[in-house]
């Protein structure tokens, strides 16, 4: 089957068509990094007028790339939520006219689910049930990922999220917006050791993860004037990566029966994050899958592929499916614990 995918949760307008098969035929994404500069981060407002001028034309030029009509696709997925609302509703408004108007199917995505199933689309071996740690811009979760639509949310972040971590440091320390790469560069130039860095929850009975204290102690290791932007970032980079490896070495423990550790989302573009994790699959004899880095970063064919999987399974959604700002992968763990989601 062939899935057109619409993301439009957050800054990236972004359109793709992805086979059953895996097989890429087009991906087009708008980044609106400098419509947003000005302000240093996210303005929804922006975001949703900037998605209404961009989306047509990205699906367009998707369509045209791949050579196909509307009429070859098999259905449509679009990101339904979790997101900034205004955003998710042109992507879905969108999806939905054109689902109406070709009479096809409309396949409502969870954004969560894309980021947690394109492991499969880059990885054919990769089999349920997996560990994921997923790590994004919103969200910092373990999850045990059974199937589709069958996730066990194992952690999850009792603040920030870490990519939001990132953000925040970046800031902080003047070096850019998107953050989280320009943190990485940074980092590469500094020692992670010049600076002592605290690390949250480290060693804790309990599984969640934790990064408001450190970003605190960012700005304290600024203000005290001793120490470059470079070798703050190394340290806060190596105090995340230590956090992440610590609580996902907790997960393994607690999480018998999982065929792979695999990282997802906006941070797993992070390539010293990478090396830690492949590092701690193997210390497990654990196969290792981390999506290559433009599949990890918002983009339109993991949500395509989202629906491609879900598609083959028979799940498709009525007209009217509402877009949803929150939605958990787990909404049994929600209950007990809402942060993070
Ligand atoms: P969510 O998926 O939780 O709704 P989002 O869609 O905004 O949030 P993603 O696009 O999945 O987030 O990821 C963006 C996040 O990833 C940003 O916080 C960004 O700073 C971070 N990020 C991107 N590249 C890197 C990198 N190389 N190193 C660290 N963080 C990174
Ligand atoms: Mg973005
Ligand atoms: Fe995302």
């Amino acid at each position: 089957a062939i899935i057109l995918g619409i993301e439009s949760s957050c800054d990236e307008t972004a359109a793709a068509l992805v086979t059953s098969e895996r097989h890429i035929l087009a991906h087009k994404l708008a980044g609106q990094e400098e419509a947003h500069r000005p302000f240093g981060g996210v303005v929804p407002e922006i975001a949703a007028r900037a998605h209404v001028d961009a989306l047509e034309p990205l699906i367009a030029a998707a369509l045209d790339e791949a050579g196909l009509e509307l009429a070859d696709v098999d259905a449509i997925a679009a990101t339904a939520g979790p997101g900034l609302i205004g955003g998710v509703m042109v992507g879905l408004v969108t999806a939905k006219a054109l689902a109406l108007a070709a009479g096809k199917p409309l396949i409502a995505v969870n954004h969560l689910e894309g980021h947690a199933l394109t492991p499969r689309l880059a990885d054919p071996a990769l089999c349920f049930p997996y560990l994921l740690l997923l790590v994004s811009g919103g969200h910092c979760q373990l999850l045990l990922v059974e199937g589709v639509g069958r996730y066990k949310r194992l952690a999850t972040t009792i603040d920030d999220a870490a990519g939001e971590a990132f953000d925040k440091t970046a800031k902080l320390l003047g070096l850019g917006f998107p953050g989280g790469p320009a943190v990485e560069r940074a980092a590469a130039l500094g020692d992670p050791k010049a600076v002592k860095l605290p690390r949250p929850l480290l060693g804790s009975a309990e599984p969640h993860f934790s990064f408001a204290g450190l970003k605190s102690a960012v700005l304290r290791a600024r203000d005290a004037q001793t120490h470059s932007a470079e070798d703050i970032a190394a340290g806060f980079q190596q105090a995340v990566i230590d956090c992440l490896i610590d609580r996902t070495k907790r997960a393994i423990a607690v999480a018998p029966g999982a065929t792979a550790l695999v990282v997802a989302g906006g941070v797993a573009a992070n390539g010293p994050i990478r090396a830690a994790l492949q590092q701690l699959a193997a210390a497990h004899d654990l196969p290792f899958s981390a999506p290559p880095l433009w599949l990890c970063t918002d983009n339109a064919a993991m949500i395509a592929w989202a629906g491609a999987e879900r598609f083959a399974l028979g799940l498709t959604d009525p007209l009217d499916v509402a877009a949803r700002p929150r939605w958990p992968l787990d909404p049994e763990a929600d209950k007990v614990r809402g942060a993070g989601v």
